[in-house]
């Protein structure tokens, strides 16, 4: 059945956009090295690589604190991330997301397992854009970890209330600032304590603390992130 599935609708490289040779295979392996997966040292508070294995955080951890457990991250954010992550957003490539799911999985399943979480919660896009777009890339992402790792995802915890800027033009005040009030949480379930958060990219890290603020506030006591790429490491 599944190999009828590849012959009729066969894999999309997230790299190339070609279709994967072997069928079968999530991504070309002639591809793979265009990827920049993160190696120590990284930053114990937000994944990024850091030079100097000496210090324990980068200095955006350290110039800011962040209320949020830990968190990790799969790829560094370089030219093929980049292009990759935008063809999933802007050109409905949501099959791509299969790759860094099942990647996400395979490299942190120890380091989730050990966050111990009750749920895992998608950083939610604002409804228009998600109606737009026809979905939202860091909820089908958290479906396909949650599958792997056997974790139920709870994409109803976190709401988007405000439509905010496009943050990437934005000083890290001014992201901030930007996502104020841009998060709500529903009355969380008692039995919900943990949350890993999802989502593609990490910059400054403002949005992950905007949504680790809603939540705490709403009663998490544990709040950590996995995503596919961090930006400005090392
Ligand atoms: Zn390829
Ligand atoms: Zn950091």
């Amino acid at each position: 059945m599944k190999a009828i599935l590849d012959l009729l609708f066969p894999r999309r490289c997230p790299v190339c956009g070609e279709i994967v040779r072997p069928a079968g295979s999530l991504i070309c392996p002639s591809c793979l090295p265009e990827l920049s997966f993160t190696t120590p040292p990284v930053c114990k508070k937000c994944g990024k690589e850091i030079a100097d294995e000496t210090v324990e955080y980068c200095r955006d951890c350290m110039a800011r604190p962040h209320t949020f457990e830990y968190g990790v991250a799969l790829l560094n954010y370089n030219e093929a991330a980049r292009r990759s992550v935008s063809q999933i957003k802007y050109n409905n490539k949501r099959e791509y997301l299969d790759f860094y799911g099942k990647a996400l999985a395979a490299r942190y399943a120890g380091t989730i397992a050990r966050m111990s979480v009750d749920a895992i919660v998608p950083v939610p896009v604002h409804p228009s854009r998600k109606r737009r777009r026809g979905f939202n890339q860091a909820e089908v992402l958290a479906q396909i970890l949650g599958k792997y790792l056997n974790i139920p995802v709870s994409p109803d915890l976190l709401i988007r209330t405000r439509k905010t800027h496009p943050q990437k033009d934005l000083t890290p005040r001014e992201r901030l600032s930007n996502l104020k009030g841009a998060f709500t949480a529903p009355p969380i379930p008692p039995s919900i304590r943990s949350v890993l958060l999802i989502d593609d990219i990490y910059t400054t890290g403002s949005t992950i603390e905007a949504c680790t603020c809603t939540l705490k506030t709403a009663g998490i006591r544990h709040v950590y992130f996995a995503v596919i790429c961090t930006a400005g490491g090392r």
